[in-house]
């Protein structure tokens, strides 16, 4: 679907996968007027499509939208999209436990032009890729470096919005940490650099006393929608859920206390992975020994079974196709 300016979103359609062809000085291109979101689309144990929070991923679209000056899209027309473009691929959805179709709604800016504005021209997409089994045999702890030299995101910044300008600016960290023997970053904030944010593709949550802590929604971290659902699942079982600065230095204590218990990570990728150790300052922290917490594995469970239509969808999370 294409916008013009004086005109707005129009000419939706279905088009075969393949390149696109665009002007070398498309703004998006040179300025990384963009956006992007990232859902799954399950089949479930009684054969119907359905997607995960659909609706949430729209909204969050739109704010991101909004961050970059990319037009506001209605939300029921991208959700038609989404519907039609998986009902034309629906035999391309695997069927296999864990394997999903990953659909990619995204806008990029279209004007060629040279020179920093908002574009007038956009194009909306949505590409669609069948996705293996994240874990192929139980949930494997993560070994995650805490980056206190490259920052992702500032106060006032891009960082809660999904755009591509967040990703390339932690490039450089992500590959230096895996230099290291980590697999992805843990991000501090990036004013004081000591406050617990989120990592890489993912919100970090710590259990600490049988008390659930995770970075607040303050505008540097990505409003994650598995977040929202591992929240929500954890307060309705009765733990106390708390959004809170802490800094890396209150962690490391709580930790040499022993009253660090589990710590895990939130994303649509892994849904729930557990981290297995955190590496600062030179030192790692290992927790629960390096094994997946009773927690984690109970979110990944509900969560997984709500995707796969296996459990009661109480928080009417589930949109069928
Ligand atoms: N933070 C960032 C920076 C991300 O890219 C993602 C993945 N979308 C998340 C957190 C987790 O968000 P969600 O649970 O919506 O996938």
């Amino acid at each position: 679907m294409d916008y013009t300016k004086g005109i707005g979103w129009h000419d939706p359609r279905v088009a075969p996968y393949g390149p696109l062809e665009l002007d070398p000085s498309a703004m998006v291109f040179h300025y990384a007027q963009e956006t992007f979101e990232g859902l799954k689309a399950y089949k479930a144990v009684d054969g119907s499509i359905q997607l995960f929070r659909v609706r949430d991923n729209l909204k969050r679209l739109n704010i991101s939208n909004d961050r970059v000056c990319i037009p506001q899209i209605d939300e029921k027309m991208m959700f038609e999209a989404i519907k039609t473009l998986i009902e034309v691929d629906k035999d391309w959805i695997p069927s296999a436990p864990g394997t999903s179709l990953y659909v990619r709604p995204f806008v990029i800016a279209t004007d060629p032009y040279l020179g920093v504005r908002p574009a007038g021209t956009y194009k909306f997409m949505v590409i669609l890729s069948p996705v293996g089994a994240y874990y192929k045999e139980g949930l494997n702890p993560t070994k995650i470096y805490v980056e206190d030299k490259y920052v992702r995101a500032v106060p006032g910044g891009i960082g809660f919005a999904k755009t591509g300008g967040n990703y390339a600016a932690s490039l450089k960290a992500q590959v230096e940490a895996n230099e290291k023997g980590y697999s992805q970053v843990l991000w501090l904030d990036g004013k004081e650099r000591k406050y617990i944010e989120e990592v890489g593709t993912s919100n970090a949550f710590f259990k600490i006393e049988g008390k659930v802590y995770t970075a607040p929604l303050e505008g540097s971290i990505l409003s994650g929608i598995t977040r929202d659902s591992a929240i929500r699942l954890m307060k309705d079982w009765g733990y106390e859920v708390i959004e809170q600065r802490m800094t890396i230095q209150e962690l490391k204590d709580l930790y040499e206390e022993g009253k660090l218990e589990e710590a895990f990570a939130t994303g649509t990728a892994a849904v729930i992975s557990p981290i297995g150790t955190l590496g600062w300052n030179g030192e790692d922290m290992v927790i629960n020994e390096s094994r997946i917490g009773a927690l984690s594995q109970k979110l990944y469970d509900a969560i997984t079974s709500i995707q796969y239509g296996k459990d009661e969808d109480k928080f009417d999370w589930v949109t069928k196709i």
